[in-house]
């Protein structure tokens, strides 16, 4: 049984078998959560929430201290885990590790600070006298739905500025890869976090359109597709939501550029997690002056990429391709490719049995009449073209429909500085790409058709609050002359201030 058949033999039992993308072997089961059970669930953490608000950020942060040690405590473990159901290189496991470590550090620290009740000045003489503030309220419930691309960051990842902020959470992670967000909610049992602030649904679609439609917010990653769908839904339901969506991320390598250096970003930056990332770069444009020179030095590169199972810390660079339509994808691209005129110089090939992968892959002779160079490929192929100049770069890097993130490499800073300020992408890098998403301080989040709203940086906690104006009349007076009834000496008063603060004469 592969892991995408559901086992319907017991009604009661709908079960979907999940398997290890690099042999096809199936390594567990999840069951199908219903509607009803996932707003039980909710239900569940709606009582919760209050009590993990109340006890304060500063104690969530020593939770989060206990289950940053379960972490280290199990690091291999949770490795293992992201490995087997996702087909993933150990290194690429290793940094959503990392990741998780340090974001309980990051959010335990920081949430007392973004959070704090901030003091509001205001200029209105209508205002006078009275001291403001604004204060924030955690939502409720957070429903998360994550992919299949990485297992622990893209879902439970999430989960800690949702829970640092005093937020119950439920996860619906990606029916491809549920393992891992089972062990996180094995790891809250044992770091003695309060019952049910954290809990883990698992099952399709449906299981995360029920979710949609009970939680009071909504953190999704997937495709711009699905995640139209949840926005509309959480549109009819008015709740909040945000999104990070898809990509087809572009690095300009400018004239100046060290060429070792850009060919070690492109080839990193398009085949790190074996190219499965919404912030993968998905093509690059090259000044002409140094076109050739980074194309031969990118193609010895490429060729010396190791493929296949992970069996450990230095046995494979790009695993295996963890979602099952995407290699159709992949082909598809460069089959389209091929035939308007690009060539392959290395991989172009699917390999199965055992398992499912796809050879790194370096494209040439590609243009924008070409779906690799216009829609997410999502795979590890990298596709090389040509430029005249910068101009020509920033004007090809923005003729896309997302806008998630964009790189430039050069040496002259104040040029590529001057360039990144004419992308059209939430996210730029110069001299890297990627290095966004692991610096918890900066917004990552996506233009156009890459989402709504960011992850990390102070609206990445944020978002999961309600915000709330106060306004504290600390004198009053019985009656301000404003009030009913009128008084139109008052009112005249008024006028004659306004004329003699913003009129003609004082400008
Ligand atoms: P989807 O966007 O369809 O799925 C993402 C998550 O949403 C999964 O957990 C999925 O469950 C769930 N889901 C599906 N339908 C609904 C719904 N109506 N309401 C609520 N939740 C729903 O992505 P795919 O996995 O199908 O991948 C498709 C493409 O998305 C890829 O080819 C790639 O281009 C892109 N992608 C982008 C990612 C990113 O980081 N931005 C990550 C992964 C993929 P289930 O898996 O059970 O269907």
């Amino acid at each position: 049984m592969t892991r995408t058949e559901i086992d319907t033999t017991d009604d009661r039992h709908t079960q979907i078998a999940v398997d290890d993308p690099s042999t096809g072997a199936v390594i567990g089961r999840i069951s199908v959560a219903s509607a009803e059970q996932v707003a039980d669930a909710v239900a569940r953490a709606r009582r919760a929430q209050p009590g993990w608000a109340d006890i304060g950020p500063r104690a969530r942060g020593q939770m989060f201290a206990r289950s940053r040690q379960w972490f280290i405590d199990h690091q291999q473990e949770i490795i293992d885990s992201i490995v087997a159901e996702n087909g993933k290189a150990e290194e690429d496991a290793v940094i959503e590790v990392v990741y998780c470590v340090t974001a309980f550090s990051y959010w335990g620290k920081q949430a007392p600070r973004l959070l704090a009740e901030t003091k509001v000045r205001s200029l209105s003489p209508l205002v006078i006298g009275r001291s403001m503030y604004t204060r924030r309220e955690p939502i409720g419930v957070v429903g998360i739905i994550g992919p299949w691309n990485n297992p622990l960051i893209n879902s439970f990842g999430d989960a800690i500025p949702a829970l640092a902020a005093g937020n119950a959470v439920v996860l619906k992670p990606s029916e491809y890869t549920p393992l891992t967000a089972l062990l996180m909610e094995r790891m809250a049992k044992e770091c003695g976090w309060p019952k049910n602030v954290f809990q883990v649904v698992t099952g399709a679609g449906a299981t995360g359109q029920a979710l949609v439609d009970t939680a009071d917010f909504v953190m999704f990653t997937g495709s711009t597709r699905t995640g139209r769908a949840v926005a509309a839904r959480a549109g009819e339901r008015l709740i909040p939501c945000s999104l990070e969506l898809g990509g087809k991320d572009a690095l300009i390598v400018l004239s100046d550029a060290s060429v070792e250096r850009a060919v070690n970003v492109a080839l990193h930056g398009a085949l790190f997690n074996g190219g499965q990332m919404c912030t993968s770069v998905e093509r690059v444009y090259v000044e002409a002056s140094v076109y050739d020179k980074f194309v031969t030095r990118l193609h010895e590169r490429f060729n010396e990429v190791k493929l296949g199972k992970s069996t450990g810390l230095g046995s494979t660079d790009v695993g295996a391709m963890t979602f099952p339509p995407q290699v159709a994808t992949v082909e598809e691209h460069i089959e389209d490719a091929l035939e308007r005129g690009a060539r392959v110089l290395a991989g172009g090939h699917t390999l199965t049995s055992p398992g499912r992968f796809f050879e790194p892959t370096l494209l040439v002779d590609v243009d924008h009449s070409m779906k690799c160079m216009t829609e997410e490929t999502f795979g590890p192929t990298l596709p090389v073209m040509k430029v005249d100049n910068a101009e020509e770069a920033i004007e090809l890097a923005n003729d896309s429909r997302y806008g998630l993130q964009a790189s430039i490499i050069g040496k002259n800073m104040a040029r590529a500085r001057r360039l990144a300020a004419q992308l059209e992408a939430g996210c730029v890098t110069i001299n890297d790409a990627q290095t966004n998403y692991m610096a918890f301080g900066l917004p990552m989040g996506g233009w156009k058709e890459s989402g709504l709203g960011a992850r990390h940086g102070a609206e990445g906690i944020r978002k999961y609050t309600k915000l709330q104006a106060v306004s504290v009349n600390r004198f009053p007076m019985n009656r301000d002359p404003h009030m009913i009834p009128y008084s139109p000496s008052f009112y005249r008063l008024v006028l004659r201030g306004l004329k003699a603060v913003y009129g003609k004469a004082r400008r």
